[in-house]
């Protein structure tokens, strides 16, 4: 069984969707990747930084979901990074409307001694000379590099961002980010231009309406179950690399085809993840209920047709 290393944001959000709003609660890249991946039973750790504002408990509930904490740094006298963010009616827009980086601002991440031959490392959203970091300080090659990242990056540190991109495998991105970053509108465009910057996979979020992944020549597109109900998409993106990371880790198969039953899996655990507040649904989510899901999740794309 490989071990995940994670890096990421642990963070506060403050989130306003239709449905109602928060004050600051626990949320993060590296949070919700976590959480996500905790599901497969494998050695995971977080590497992020908090200030000593951040709670006890949340630390030891992620404790609590087997995940190794020991390089979650505290910064005495720190503030964690928040972050506020608004939805519209329409809950696949979001505006952002706060990012204080406050300890992200000078943390230099220290990947934990055991990690360092992780086969599996998932680059979390947060700044890209810190991602690069992490990956410098492996001492075995892994056997998959996953980077997920965001429009604030591409804004303020492109650069960097383009440097880190060059040394994944795959990169998981939202699909406005992906025509950001490519300048191609047309999302099959974007995925290849994208690829031309180093990642073998390109996996393109569309929230409600799935998930593509790209290989050279082939295509494979999963939807998102479809829902009743989204209280809050916050986290949604995070918890699909999670599932996606945490499959390939537990499963150590990094095929195409096996890829195609990570994107499932990561969409299969997201689409838990919106159905409450931050990340509340998450943290007490039962193996029954996913595997339950999952079924639907068969039963949803599944299709005999013939042929003539
Ligand atoms: P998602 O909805 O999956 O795109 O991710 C939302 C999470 O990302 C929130 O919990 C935020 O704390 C975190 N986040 C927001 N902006 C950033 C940023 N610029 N860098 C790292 N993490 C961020």
């Amino acid at each position: 069984m490989s071990k995940l290393l994670i890096v990421g944001t642990v963070a506060f959000d403050a989130i306003e969707t239709p449905f109602g709003k928060t004050d600051k609660i626990l949320g993060g890249a590296a949070t919700y990747i976590g959480l996500a991946a905790s599901n497969f039973n494998i050695p995971s750790a977080i590497v992020s930084v908090v200030g000593n504002d951040f709670p006890e408990a949340y630390l030891k509930m992620l404790e609590d979901r087997n995940i190794d904490i020991s390089a979650i740094e505290i910064v005495p006298d720190g503030k964690t990074f928040f972050w506020s963010g608004k939805y519209h009616n329409d809950m696949n827009s979001r505006d952002t409307l706060e990012t204080q980086l406050n300890v992200l601002e000078n943390f230099n991440p220290v990947v934990p001694e055991g990690y360092k031959d992780a086969e599996v490392v998932m680059l979390g959203n947060l700044h890209p000379l810190v991602q690069l970091s992490v990956l410098e300080q492996m001492t075995e090659k892994p056997k998959l590099v996953v980077l997920d990242t965001m429009n604030f990056w591409m804004d303020v540190a492109l650069e960097d961002l383009k440097k880190v991109i060059a040394k994944v495998d795959v990169i998981t991105i939202n699909d406005e980010e992906a025509r950001q970053l490519s300048g191609e509108y047309s999302l099959v465009k974007a995925a290849r231009v994208i690829a031309e910057m180093g990642p073998k996979y390109v996996v393109i979020k569309k929230g409600e309406h799935g998930a593509l992944l790209f290989h050279e020549d082939q295509a494979f597109f999963a939807p998102a179950l479809p829902l009743e109900e989204v209280f809050d998409p916050t986290g949604a993106g995070d918890t699909f690399a999670g599932g996606f990371s945490g499959y390939i880790a537990r499963t150590e198969d990094v095929s195409f085809e096996n890829m195609k039953n990570a994107i499932v899996h990561g969409s299969n655990l997201a689409s838990f993840c919106v159905e409450k507040f931050g990340t509340e649904r998450m943290e007490g989510l039962a193996k029954e209920e996913v595997q339950k899901r999952l079924q639907r999740f068969k039963e949803l794309t599944q299709f005999e047709i013939e042929l003539s």
